[in-house]
């Protein structure tokens, strides 16, 4: 199947008067940094999210009381969702709610079915009619295990290999029904392993950071032979940002750094940075993960001017001097 050959063009400009925007998922850690520019850019934003304990609640509400303005409001919530984007006349939404991680998806896919296909489900029946544009976050693991690299967005998308995986690219293609029905407006961004402050204690860099300061051993799946295209949170929130003043019917974007980096590359990044030696525990690959992510990001570049451009080795330094911060406070 080929979704459409990605237009390798600057997208048409939108003047908004006055621009609200709703961020979904907003106490998460891509939401949170995406509500932090808004407001830094001094747009009108509400955050919503329904603080579910899939990790480290806390966390979620370290980031909601930085930013201030996140409710807790399920996506699934109909009524409320209604209600908010009518009350603050909401001009766009991004929706970065979904339980996420590939790994978790072998245990608890029910978890999977409910936050990422019915309540995007919800979602976009919230939207149709309202002629409200919708940005929302799929996923780099829609490629499943293609192994023709660099991956762009017209490569098939067929065999997702993670249950998390099959419920971002059910996402994309929900969003085109409501397209081809309601003419709802959608772009889908298909992040590469977002890594930053504030990030998520489930992803790999982060429990590395946390085992290698406290001398215990971090696991490494298929005996380090994997790659990813680690994308620094900053660069991943440009990306988002940039989909807002511009105009789009359905469309799909990689957002990622167009670099990968191998797994033992990486983990000797974050070494040289904590000044400490990893002690290694290498383990069978995980079912459901894949052995490479690598961005195209051409597209992206041309159609919204998207220039990822922190280093892995800059991103980590500033990753590990919040984490340092982070894990030294009371909790
Ligand atoms: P995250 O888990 O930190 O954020 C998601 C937030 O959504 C959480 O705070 C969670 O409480 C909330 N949530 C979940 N279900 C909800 C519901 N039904 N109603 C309201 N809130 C709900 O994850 P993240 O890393 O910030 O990811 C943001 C988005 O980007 C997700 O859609 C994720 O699948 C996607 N993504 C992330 C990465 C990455 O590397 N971080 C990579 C690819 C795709």
């Amino acid at each position: 199947e080929k979704l459409k050959t990605p237009e390798r063009k600057s997208w048409e400009k939108v003047q908004y008067d006055k621009k609200f925007v709703l961020v979904t998922g907003g106490a998460g850690f891509v939401g949170h940094h995406v509500i932090m520019r808004l407001k830094q850019d001094n747009i009108n934003v509400i955050g919503t999210d329904n603080f579910n304990d899939y990790y480290n609640v806390s966390l979620k509400y370290l980031r909601s009381n930085i930013s201030g303005v996140v409710q807790h409001v399920d996506v699934c919530d109909l009524k409320k969702m209604t209600e908010i984007i009518a009350t603050k006349k909401i001009t766009h939404v991004i929706h970065l709610a979904a339980q996420a991680g590939v790994r978790y998806s072998l245990t608890n896919p029910q978890a999977y079915v409910k936050s990422n296909v019915e309540c995007f489900v919800q979602l976009l029946e919230t939207l149709k009619n309202t002629g409200i544009p919708l940005i929302y976050a799929s996923s780099s693991s829609v490629y499943g295990k293609n192994t023709n690299i660099p991956f762009s967005e017209d490569h098939p998308v067929v065999q997702p290999a993670s249950l998390y995986a099959a419920t971002k690219r059910e996402n994309e293609l929900l969003a085109h029904v409501y397209w081809n029905l309601y003419k709802q407006r959608s772009v889908g961004l298909r992040f590469f392993t977002v890594y930053g402050p504030l990030g998520r204690p489930d992803m790999a860099y982060f429990s590395f950071a946390k085992n290698i300061f406290k001398g215990l051993p971090i696991p490494v799946f298929n005996f380090g032979k994997l790659s990813r295209d680690f994308t620094y949170i900053d660069d991943i929130v440009n990306g988002i940002i940039k989909c807002i003043d511009v105009k789009y019917d359905y469309e799909i974007l990689n957002l990622g750094r167009g670099e990968p980096q191998s797994l033992m590359q990486f983990i000797k990044t974050i070494e040289d940075i904590a000044g400490k030696k990893a002690v290694l525990d290498f383990k069978e690959m995980v079912k459901g993960d894949v052995l490479v992510t690598y961005a195209d990001v051409s597209k992206a570049k041309a159609s919204i001017g998207y220039s990822p451009n922190v280093s892995l080795k800059d991103g980590l330094t500033r990753f590990i001097s919040w984490y340092k911060l982070y894990s030294n406070q009371p909790k």
